[in-house]
């Protein structure tokens, strides 16, 4: 009913179906405008509430548009790029079109070439840990965060902002993290073996999908228990996404990993979705401030407010924070005038290799 005598309607496979519109202007923009109008029929026709027995049940299409004329392409082809132009649709929230352009093809390519590439990284073993000092208040080391970075061959040292979301998109995350996992276990391992470095902690970071995975519980464990790590030194740092489904789960798991003694803490606390009555149920032992509220704490009056919400909020909850990216003195004075105990970030050292860390802690003779 949406599409005029001269469309072809087709049901492509599973979820997806595949609209052929002829007959269209000659000119570009005003054909795009007319398959415009088509595919928000659609949409709107699709998305009408459907009554099935009790209940109504909603559908939020997904739409992507791939024009051609004058330009030949294969079917395969254009398939492809209608494709591609679906996949951009749901990136950018679902229910919504989108038109396919030749960045997507281009930034499908690099994405293929990264995982690949990524995938050779892991088994060459060019990842590395290096960490970030976590200080208190007179800059006396407490503790660490492990950050990974790519030893590229090629590239030199890759950021993990660059491959970390492609590595949660490909599944690599899962050998990822456990390779962070091992790594940072036996770290703890030669830490333990001396004085000034034995009661440091380090925390490692931990994303949704490995968390999610079903052993993984019996992972962290394994790793401790084949390094010998001290299980009461390893925090593991989650994010609030990981608390959009099944928080039962969730809380089971940390229980779990809390009777051996690992801890854990909330990365990024105030970018996302907290529910202050999970909160108070997450065997949670830290927070950390996320640096976007601390890089303008002088001046944002609004961020400010946040810091201050946060700490004391922490407070009432027994929580430890950790205030991330602090870089200026005006900053920590801030911090530690309300009440913050541990801090992260440049002002302090950056994320650096561990022989670094412990150079900088040995007695200068
Ligand atoms: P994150 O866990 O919030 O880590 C803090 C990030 O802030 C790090 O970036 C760190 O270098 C940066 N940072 C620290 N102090 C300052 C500062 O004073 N100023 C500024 N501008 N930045 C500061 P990095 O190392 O690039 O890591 C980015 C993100 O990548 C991490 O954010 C984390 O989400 C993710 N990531 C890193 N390593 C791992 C890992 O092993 N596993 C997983 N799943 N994610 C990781
Ligand atoms: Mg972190
Ligand atoms: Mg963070």
């Amino acid at each position: 009913d949406c599409v005029r005598e001269s469309g072809t309607v087709s049901r492509f496979g599973g979820d997806e179906f595949v609209v052929l519109v002829e007959g269209l202007s000659a000119d570009a923009a005003q054909a795009s405008d007319e398959v415009a109008l088509v595919t928000s029929t659609i949409a709107t026709t699709l998305g009408k509430p459907y009554v099935l027995g009790e209940l109504s049940h909603h559908s939020t299409p997904s739409i992507g548009i791939a024009m051609f004329g004058q330009q030949l392409f294969t079917v395969d082809e254009l398939l492809k790029h209608a494709d591609l132009a679906m996949y951009q649709a749901k990136a950018d929230g679902r229910n919504t079109q989108r038109f396919f352009n030749p960045d997507m093809q281009a930034a499908a390519s690099s994405r293929a070439a990264l995982e690949a590439d990524l995938r050779r990284g892991l088994q060459e073993e060019e990842l590395v840990l290096f960490y970030q000092p976590i200080v208190d208040g007179n800059g006396r080391l407490q503790g660490a965060e492990g950050l990974v970075r790519w030893r590229h061959p090629r590239k030199g040292l890759v950021s993990p902002d660059e491959f970390i979301p492609i590595a949660e998109q490909t599944g690599m995350i899962l050998p990822l993290g456990q390779w962070v996992l091992k790594a940072a276990c036996a770290q703890l391992v030669v830490w333990s073996r001396s004085a000034s470095t034995r009661d440091l902690f380090l925390s490692v970071n931990v994303s949704v999908r490995q968390f999610r995975q079903p052993d993984f519980v019996e992972r962290v464990l394994g790793a401790l228990d084949a390094s010998g790590a001290n299980p009461e030194r390893l925090k593991i740092e989650l994010t609030e996404s990981l608390l959009m489904v099944d928080v039962e789960d969730v809380i089971a798991r940390m229980e779990h990993l809390r009777r051996y003694g690992v801890g854990f803490s909330l990365d990024d606390f105030g970018t996302g979705y907290s529910s202050l009555s999970y909160l108070k149920r997450l065997p949670i032992d830290q927070l950390k401030i996320d640096q976007g509220f601390v890089r303008h704490l002088q001046t944002d009056s609004n961020d400010a407010a946040i810091v201050r919400t946060i700490l004391a909020l922490a407070q009432s909850l027994d929580l430890n924070v950790v205030a991330e990216g602090v870089e200026t003195t005006g900053q920590l004075d801030f911090l530690k005038r309300h009440g913050c105990r541990s801090f992260q970030g440049y002002l302090f050292g950056r994320p650096m290799p561990a022989e670094m860390l412990e150079r900088a802690l040995r007695p200068v003779l």
